[in-house]
């Protein structure tokens, strides 16, 4: 990369580290927030080549509209349902994301929030915080012992999991749209005859128009009063507003939940209900996956402007170009 330093964009407070990497050989500029992302569009939309961000902020054709000069979008994580990727690929702009080097995490992750949830951990913590155990004993619970776990994706993230799971003795199956014939499990290409025969949910498909409100109250009857859903994909994947119904009336039992469908705000229902183990999205927070998805977004921009091409494009931008 030789000549005048490339400026590149970048949006949130969590790209530090990536800013820090860049900075050698990219012009970055920080937006800090709308006033200030506002400002530096207009002082250097024209000539921004690259964006960072963090998968949370809103990349639509309106916004792309105004970085005429835009090649690569190098998203930090692996789900890009917040960028218009039909815009970026009319316009020849490269979208990457980070995907494999956080699977593990994201996978003990899941693996966390369902034992969390079905054995009830942040409630019996607060029980003894509360001092009430001094009074009684916390009541006996649910079990993960006489469960049926049904994935809804199975993916790179969703393989991981049910590969931990499986340590657990509890049978497995998953929905997907198409059946991967290597892994054992059964598949389901119905998600309402899935639900029907399991009691326990766990979300990992990606967001975005395909999956929107996938999971909602026909899914949450067929489970029934037994169930339990995890939520680790997207929050709009979710009827939210029939999970509240659910976990309210009984329909099911509980739920854990790592994303929202208005992140990072999460519904005051939600925050009322003692049947629910809310987490603030932190699937693949720790020092060690962050650094790793950190890397491979700089990888990723380096790679580009090297003219070697992105490393890991997502499937709707793919490299070399496709037609
Ligand atoms: P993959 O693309 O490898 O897998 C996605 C899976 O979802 C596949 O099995 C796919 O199968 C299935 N799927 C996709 N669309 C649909 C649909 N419309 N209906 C049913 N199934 C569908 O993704 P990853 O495993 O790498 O990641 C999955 C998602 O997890 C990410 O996109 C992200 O949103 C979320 N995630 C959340 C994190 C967190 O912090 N909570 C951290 C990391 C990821 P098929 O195409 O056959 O339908």
């Amino acid at each position: 990369m030789n000549g005048e330093r490339v400026p590149v964009l970048s949006l949130g407070g969590e790209l530090a580290e990536v800013e820090e990497q860049l900075a050698p050989s990219f012009a970055v500029h920080r937006a800090e927030g709308p006033g200030s992302l506002e400002a530096l569009l207009a002082r250097q939309g024209a000539a921004i080549r690259a964006i960072v961000t963090r998968g949370r902020d809103r990349l639509d054709a309106a916004f792309l509209a105004r970085l005429p000069a835009l090649e690569i979008i190098g998203n930090y994580g692996v789900g890009y349902d917040s960028i218009d990727v039909q815009t970026a690929a009319r316009r020849g702009i490269v979208v990457t994301n980070t995907p494999e080097v956080l699977n593990d995490e994201v996978a003990d992750f899941a693996v966390a929030l369902l034992l969390a949830t079905v054995r009830r951990l942040p409630q019996a913590d607060r029980f003894l915080r509360k001092g009430r155990w001094l009074k009684e004993n916390f009541p006996l619970g649910p079990t993960l012992r006489d469960r049926t776990i049904g994935l809804v994706g199975m993916g790179r993230i969703g393989e991981r999991i049910a590969k931990r799971l499986a340590a657990f003795e509890v049978p497995i199956v998953y929905h997907s749209r198409n059946r991967r014939a290597e892994v054992p499990w059964r598949h389901y290409s119905d998600l309402l005859a899935m639900a029907k025969d399991v009691d326990t949910l766990l979300a990992i498909v990606p967001g975005g128009p395909a999956t929107k409100g996938l999971i909602g109250a026909d899914v949450f009857a067929a489970l029934g009063p037994k169930g339990i859903f995890v939520n680790v994909a997207r929050g709009s994947v979710v009827d939210e507003p029939a999970l509240i119904e659910a976990l309210r009336s009984g329909t099911i039992l509980a739920a854990g939940l790592d994303v929202f469908a208005d992140e990072p705000r999460v519904p005051q229902a939600l925050l009322e209900l003692d049947n629910v183990v809310l987490l603030p999205h932190v699937g693949s927070a720790t020092r060690y996956t962050r650094g790793r998805m950190g890397q491979l977004v700089v990888d990723n921009l380096r790679s580009w402007f090297e003219g070697r091409g992105p490393i890991t494009p997502v499937r709707e931008t793919p490299w070399p170009r496709q037609g």
